[in-house]
C-alpha cells in the first residue's frame, strides 16, 4: 500500500471549518485517511501552508477555440518556452499554453480539477483529444446549450421534458458534465447579423427570447438533477451599462431551489461576473457596478459566481459569444478568427491588451477585484480569470496577492497612467478588506468544488476524498509582507500530492500523475420523440452523420462517470 504522512503543516480546510490549526494529512492509495503506518513516507510541512487541490470552475483549455488561437497566434510562443527535461515534455505559449504546459502550470499551483467552460458537442472530440493530451491535472467540459437549435425549439413551447432527454442525449454522446449557456440566443441571432442585448430581444425565426431560454434552461437542469447548476454566461457581456441585463439575467433564478444528491444548493452559476457590471454608457462614462451587482448576489443563496478577474496582461480572448468578438475586434482592430458550428453554436478569437495605459483596463482591473472584496459569502465566489479572456491563469496567485494585500492594490493602482479617473470610477481604493488564506482556500477549494457537485472528491482534506493536497512554503504566522514573494510561493508549490502521487516538488514537475476525465451520465425515460427529432435533424440540418456524433472511449481512457438516474 501506498502511504504517505504530511507532517505537522498548517491546514486550511473550510469544508471542515479548520482554518490553519496544525495537524498531520494521511493518505493511502490515493485517498485521504485517518492515519497511516510508521512506514509511510514523511512530508515534512512544518511552518507551511497545507490545502486540499484547487478546483478551477472556469477555464478555456482544451479545444477547437483554443488551437484556433494557437494557430493564428505563434507570437504567444515567444513569452516562455522551457525546453524539455527529466523526462517532461516542452512548455509553450503564455496566455494559450500547449497542453503539456497547461497541466503543468496547474499542477505547479496545485491545482487538481480544471472546468473547461464552453465544448461546442459537434467539436467533442477534439475537446477530449485535448483533455487527454493535457497531464496531471482533472478535466470536465460543459457543452453549451443556449443557441441550439433543438434546445431553442422544445423550450419556445415549454417542453421541459424534451430539453431534459436531449440534454442527457448530449451529455452522454459529448460525455459532457453539465449545461452551459453563453449569450442566450444571441449567438444565434448574429448568424443574421444581429444579437440578443437584452433578456426580451426575440431570437430570428425562433420565436423565443433570452429570458424564456435562461429560465427554461434552469429548470431543465434541475428536473435533471445534475451535480453543477445551470452555468451561465449572461447576455451583453463587455460592454458599459451591461450590469441591468445581469442583474434581471440572475433574478430568473429567485424561488427556485435546487434539486440533486450531490450537495449543490444553488441553481445558476454566473460565470465571469467581471465582464457583467459594467456601468455608465458610453467608454467615456464606464465605472464600475459591482457593489450594485455584488449586494444582489449577497442576497440571493442560490446563486454562485466565478470573478473573470482582468490581469493587466496581453491575452487572447476566445468566447463561443461570437457577436462580442466581432465588436471587440472592431474596437481594437488585431486579428479576429471566427466560426461557425453548424445547429448548436459559434465561437471567435481576438488577441486583446489589458494595458495599465489604458483607463478602462484598470477600471475593469477593479471591478474584478471589488466583486470579491464585496461578497458576503466567500465559499459561493470563486477565483478565475475566464483563462485566457482577462488574462491567463497562471496569474491566480497574483490575484490572491491582490485580494490579500491593500498596499499591492494600492501600489498597482498607483502605476496606472490614468489612477485618478480609476479611483473615480470605481471603489476600489477605499476597499480596505484583505482576505485571509482561509477565505482564499473557499474560493479555490471548498466553494467550486460544492458548486459543482463534487465535494466528495475535492476541494477538502476528509477521509475518503482524493488524497489531492497542496503544500505552499507560506508560514501563516508570518505571511510575506512583499507581494512578489506570496505570488511566488502559490505559483510554485513546495509539493503538490495528486491522487496519492507527488506530481511537485520545489516547483518543479516530478510525475504525470493518473490523469482522469470527468463526465456525467444522465439517464431519463425512453423518449421516442427526441430520438426521432435527432435523426431527422441529423439527416436534414448537420453536414455529418449521427453515427460519427459520438465521443470514443479511447479519448476517455480513465474515465470518472457520475451516474443521474431520473428513474430511480
Ligand atoms: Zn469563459
Amino acid at each position: 500500500m501506498a502511504e504517505l504522512l504530511i507532517r505537522n503543516g498548517s491546514v486550511f480546510d473550510p469544508s471542515r471549518g479548520i482554518n490553519g490549526d496544525v495537524m498531520d494529512v494521511a493518505i493511502r492509495d490515493g485517498r485521504i485517511v485517518e492515519s497511516v503506518g510508521s512506514a509511510a513516507k514523511v512530508i515534512d510541512a512544518t511552518g507551511k501552508t497545507v490545502m486540499a487541490g484547487g478546483v478551477d470552475v472556469h477555464s478555456h483549455v482544451a479545444g477547437p477555440k483554443v488551437n484556433a488561437g494557437r494557430t493564428m497566434r505563434p507570437e504567444d510562443k515567444l513569452f516562455k518556452s522551457p525546453m524539455a527535461s527529466a523526462g517532461n515534455r516542452m512548455e509553450m505559449g503564455f496566455s494559450i499554453p500547449s497542453t503539456f504546459k497547461t497541466g503543468y502550470d496547474y499542477a505547479r499551483m496545485g491545482y487538481a480539477f480544471v472546468m473547461e467552460a464552453a465544448m461546442p458537442p459537434l467539436h467533442s472530440a477534439h475537446v477530449h483529444e485535448e483533455i487527454h493530451d493535457t497531464p496531471i491535472i482533472d478535466e470536465a467540459a460543459l457543452p453549451v446549450f443556449a443557441n441550439n437549435w433543438f434546445v431553442m425549439e422544445y423550450l419556445k413551447r415549454g417542453e421541459i421534458e424534451n430539453a431534459a432527454a436531449y440534454t442527457a442525449w448530449i451529455l452522454n454522446a459529448t460525455k459532457g458534465y453539465g449545461i452551459k449557456a453563453v449569450n442566450p440566443g444571441g449567438t444565434e441571432a448574429w448568424g443574421w447579423g444581429l444579437n440578443c442585448l437584452t433578456l426580451d430581444d426575440q431570437v430570428p425565426f425562433f420565436q423565443i427570447t433570452p429570458k424564456e431560454i435562461i429560465s427554461g434552461l434552469i429548470k431543465t437542469n434541475e428536473y435533471l438533477g445534475l451535480p453543477h447548476s445551470l452555468h451561465l454566461h449572461q447576455n451583453d457581456l463587455g460592454n458599459p451599462g451591461n450590469f441591468r441585463t445581469t442583474i434581471d439575467s440572475l433574478r430568473l433564478a429567485e424561488g427556485i431551489t435546487a434539486t440533486n444528491k450531490f450537495g449543490r444548493e444553488q441553481v445558476l452559476h454566473s460565470t465571469h461576473l467581471q465582464f457583467h457590471s459594467y456601468g455608465g454608457d458610453n467608454w467615456g462614462n464606464f465605472e464600475s457596478k459591482a457593489r450594485e451587482v455584488a449586494n444582489y448576489v449577497n442576497g440571493q443563496k442560490n446563486i454562485t459566481f466565478d470573478l473573470g478577474c482582468v490581469t493587466l496582461d496581453e491575452t487572447t480572448t476566445m468566447t463561443a459569444d461570437g457577436p462580442f468578438e466581432h465588436h471587440l475586434n472592431s474596437l481594437n482592430h488585431l486579428k479576429w478568427t471566427n466560426v461557425d458550428v453548424e445547429v448548436e453554436t459559434a465561437a471567435g478569437v481576438v488577441p486583446y491588451i489589458y494595458s495599465p495605459k489604458i483607463k478602462v483596463c484598470g477600471i475593469q482591473w477593479a471591478i474584478g477585484l471589488e466583486l470579491a472584496l464585496l461578497c458576503t459569502d466567500l465559499n459561493r465566489c470563486f477565483v478565475t480569470t475566464d483563462h485566457p479572456n482577462a488574462g491567463p491563469f497562471t496569474r491566480y496567485p497574483r490575484i490572491y496577492s491582490w485580494l490579500m494585500s491593500q498596499k499591492y492594490r494600492q501600489a498597482t493602482l498607483d502605476s496606472f497612467k490614468h489612477s485618478a479617473k480609476v479611483v473615480d470610477a470605481t471603489e476600489i481604493a477605499s476597499l480596505d478588506r484583505e482576505l485571509s488564506l482561509y477565505e482564499i482556500a473557499q474560493m479555490t477549494r471548498s466553494g467550486p468544488a460544492k458548486a459543482l457537485g463534487l465535494g466528495n472528491l475535492y476541494g477538502g482534506l476528509s477521509p475518503g476524498m482524493d488524497g489531492n493536497v497542496v503544500v505552499y512554503d507560506l508560514d501563516p504566522a508570518a505571511l510575506p509582507s512583499d507581494p512578489e514573494v506570496l505570488e511566488a510561493a502559490f505559483q510554485r508549490a513546495s509539493w503538490f500530492v495528486k491522487t496519492g502521487e507527488i506530481v511537485v516538488k520545489d516547483g518543479e514537475i516530478m510525475g504525470h500523475g493518473n490523469k482522469r476525465t470527468l463526465w456525467v451520465n444522465a439517464k431519463v425515460p425512453e423518449n421516442p420523440q427526441v430520438r426521432r427529432d435527432v435523426h431527422d435533424k441529423f439527416l436534414k440540418d448537420y453536414t455529418v452523420g449521427l453515427d460519427t456524433y459520438h465521443v470514443r472511449d479511447y479519448l476517455l481512457p480513465n474515465p470518472y462517470v457520475i451516474e443521474v438516474d431520473m428513474e430511480a
